[in-house]
């Protein structure tokens, strides 16, 4: 275990070392010294560090080096990846991940881990959605601060990335996101305000994409005013490899340390620019502090070779394995037919039976120590138990997913008393770098499932698949699907044992299963064009949108099923403080099997002045229970969880109102739900003349004096009174028009001391949130 913190922070002998470097220097610190490493200054001691990608495990690339995984990299164990452990809705099991990494990181040699990656998934046509963990901020948050927390506990520092909005692969180095600022705040900062706030990340990794027209690198409000004024954030903020435009105003927006190095163009341009008086040099000091503050992760480490490193591989493995099996998904399950027995005849069919996919393409490519070859676990279990198997590939893994063996395939299923087809994405199909277009798997694999559900007399689907795929054309035909997802190198044996119940499956989507590609929130407005993706959805992201608009999904996020059941009971919901609400359910295992459950937590309103979700994730916590066991669950939910972004007053605002607590199967089905009233903030805002009639109405200093106003001018006038049909017809006008033109005999000096007085007692606009 390390002793040294990899959460750094600039501290006094920091600034001392500062003092002996000059301009050049501390210029050329703010920049890579190479691919993987930073620049070190011997004099003053300062170390190089290795940084390197992550997240699912270790890419040390100690020949040619990339950043699209083209090149070898050292031999690692590559662990579930984030669509994965989305899935397991644990933090534990990401927090297993992260030390497990950390362990082989620091034998390698390598202080900085590049991950996780946290962006929420807008589109579930993401190339890179495989890397990230759910559409849920919450979820995404409480798993991203779990990673963060196991790599810290190995002395290793890791890379919340991509800071923030990069949501798609398409034109993702210079794609503006434009974002208001509601959803910003309410969908895509929350995961990594959770991470920066709650795990204390040594670095930030900024986005290459720009946010509303401004590159994330040289975006001045989302890395200085939000992560480091608002948040804390203490530690080093580095570019995306090639992400920084303009080194100057990357520097000037809060960005410390380009990666990877420019061959020292950089640090002339920051140079040139202190000496024109473009930059002050204290910019300069300011980020060359932080990078000798992150310096201090090095020991100097070297690659130990195989012989004498420490890490336990084959425990690694085994640990991987475990894990996996917590994070798949089992979607359906009809007449119980899982698990096997493994009796009788098992055809396993489909190329990924023994050629599996865990693991995607790009940056996060790991040279797997080994891979474990579904059908060789699914050919032990099945001949220990007195069964035989048989198998047939029925489709090839190129692009066009050619039928290979198709009647193989049918005759083998019907054969069998039981087929298990493995289906999914070929590595071709997803990776970093390109969005996919389409949904849908393969039409070859689409035919040999239908074909083998037609001929079997049991059919069960197993997906391997980074970004979702729908279900449609043959999901009624077959009687289990266990969805996947991308499980890492331990994929096979951990299948094997959720199929024959060695483990209970237990994971749950962390992403809607859409029917239709056209159902999906961001469908109209995805990837964009013309170098702007406009996120017209707003909030309504994933879950959020679908249950907005009614729009049915095959299986809605929070679902997945066991081999044994669950029951919810007892609900109870107390106020305990100002907008701070207690929860407590006792669920209990109502079946036979130990099983793993994950209690979910949504809150639902209608309060407040802005479109809320219909239901929103605020709480989860995932059980183990043995047969006819039970707990009593309990969350303290804060003003947050209540809360909405205020874009007038620039905060997060509780409502006053009526909120239901619903505890939930999963986001389209409730299952226990209890309503409180809460008093809210007291929002008082500054009027203007641009302020509508409703608002001067409804304003608590204003409405009554001015209602009395406008109905005595009307009244000296002979006018009409100010009817509801009237109040409703000139509601949303700006005073000033109503003024102007209806009510011209109120001297102005009667609107200025009402704004004035509105103005004197304003809340004040702050970008102060409470702690996600
Ligand atoms: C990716 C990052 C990765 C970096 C280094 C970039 O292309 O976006 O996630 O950490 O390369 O490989």
């Amino acid at each position: 275990m390390a002793t040294h913190s990899p959460s750094p922070e600039t501290s006094g002998d920091d600034a001392d070392l500062l003092s002996l470097l000059s301009l050049e220097e501390k210029a050329a610190l703010l920049s890579g010294r190479d691919f993987w490493t930073t620049q070190p200054v011997d004099k003053a001691g300062i170390a190089s560090i290795v940084m390197t990608d992550g997240p699912h495990g270790v890419r040390r690339q100690v020949g040619a080096t990339d950043h699209l995984g083209a090149n070898g990299s050292e031999p690692a164990t590559c662990f579930p990846l984030a669509v994965a452990v989305g899935s397991s809705w644990d933090p534990t099991v990401a927090e297993r991940i992260g030390e497990a990494i950390g362990r082989e990181a620091s034998a390698l040699g390598v202080d900085v881990l590049l991950g996780p990656g946290i962006n929420i998934k807008r589109s579930p046509l993401c190339g890179r959605n495989f890397e990230y963990y759910s559409e849920d901020p919450v979820l995404s948050g409480v798993l991203g601060a779990g990673h963060v927390t196991g790599l810290t506990s190995e002395g290793v520092g890791a890379s919340v990335k991509h800071f923030a909005a990069n949501n798609q692969e398409t034109e993702r180095m210079r794609i503006s996101a434009d974002v208001d600022e509601r959803t910003l705040q309410e969908i895509y900062l929350p995961a990594f305000e959770h991470v920066v706030t709650r795990a204390r990340p040594a670095t930030v990794m900024a986005a290459y994409n720009s946010i509303n027209g401004v590159p994330a690198s040289e975006n001045h409000w989302l890395l200085t005013e939000v992560l480091r004024n608002e948040w804390g954030f203490t530690g080093t903020v580095v570019s995306d490899w090639g992400g920084v435009l303009d080194p100057v105003a990357a520097l000037r927006g809060g960005l410390d340390l380009e990666m990877p190095g420019t061959n020292g163009r950089s640090a002339a341009r920051l140079i040139e620019a202190v000496r024109s008086g473009e930059l002050d040099e204290t910019q300069i000091d300011a980020a060359a502090l932080r990078v000798i503050a992150l310096s201090r992760l090095s020991r100097n480490r070297v690659i130990s070779g195989d012989t004498d490193s420490p890490v336990d591989f084959d425990a690694q493995h085994a640990l991987a394995r475990k894990l996996a099996a917590e994070c798949a998904v089992l979607l359906k399950n009809d007449d119980d037919v899982l698990p096997l027995s493994g009796q009788g005849t098992v055809a396993v069919i489909g190329e990924f039976a023994r050629t599996p996919r865990f693991q995607g393409g790009g940056s996060s490519r790991v040279n797997s120590t080994r891979v474990d070859v579904p059908l060789d676990f699914i050919r032990d279990v099945v001949e220990a138990a007195g069964g035989t198997t048989t198998f047939a590939p029925g489709f090839t893994l190129d692009s066009e997913g050619l039928q290979d063996g198709f009647t193989d395939a049918v005759a083998a299923a019907a054969g069998s008393d039981v087929a298990i087809v493995f289906a999914g994405l070929a590595e071709s199909d997803e990776s970093e770098g390109f969005d996919r277009e389409t949904l849908t798997l393969p039409s070859a694999q689409i035919d040999v499932i239908r074909a083998v559900a037609e001929a079997a007399p049991r059919t069960v689907v197993v997906l391997a698949n980074g970004g979702t795929v729908t279900l449609e054309g043959w999901h009624d035909d077959v009687d289990a699907v266990l969805e996947g997802h991308l499980l890492g190198q331990a994929a096979g044996s951990a299948v094997t044992d959720l199929l024959f119940g060695a483990t209970n499956p237990s994971g749950k989507l962390a992403e809607t299963l859409p029917i239709r590609l056209v159902d999906t929130a961001s469908f109209a407005n995805f990837p964009g064009e013309q170098g702007h993706v406009r996120y017209g959805e707003g909030v309504l992201v994933g879950y959020r949108w679908h249950e907005a608009a009614e729009i049915p999904s095959r299986y809605p996020f929070g679902h997945g099923l066991s081999y044994t059941s669950f029951s919810s009971e007892h609900l109870t919901v107390t106020v305990t403080g100002p907008d701070t609400v207690n929860v407590e359910v006792t669920v209990t295992n109502t079946g036979a099997r130990a099983g793993r459950h994950v209690a979910q937590v949504y809150v639902s309103t209608d309060a407040g002045p802005v479109r809320r979700p219909v239901r929103e994730l605020k709480a989860f916590e995932k059980v183990t229970l043995e047969p006819g066991e039970s707990r009593r669950l309990t969350w303290e939910l804060d003003r947050r969880a209540f809360a909405y972004w205020d874009i007038d007053t620039a905060g997060w605002v509780v409502a006053p109102g009526s909120y239901a607590v619903q505890v939930c199967a999963d986001a389209a089905t409730v299952l226990l739900e209890k309503t409180v009233e809460l008093d809210g903030d007291d929002i008082i805002r500054a009027l203007t003349l641009m302020s509508t009639v409703d608002e001067w109405f409804a304003h608590p200093l204003t409405g009554d004096v001015l209602r009395n106003a406008l109905a005595g001018d009307a009244a000296a006038k002979g006018g009409t009174a100010v009817t509801p049909q009237l109040l409703r017809m000139i509601g949303s006008m700006p005073m000033s028009k109503v003024a102007d033109m209806l009510a011209d005999d109120v001297p102005r000096e009667f609107f200025d001391s009402l704004m004035s007085r509105s103005r004197d007692a304003a809340t004040p606009a702050s970008t102060t949130p409470d702690a996600a």
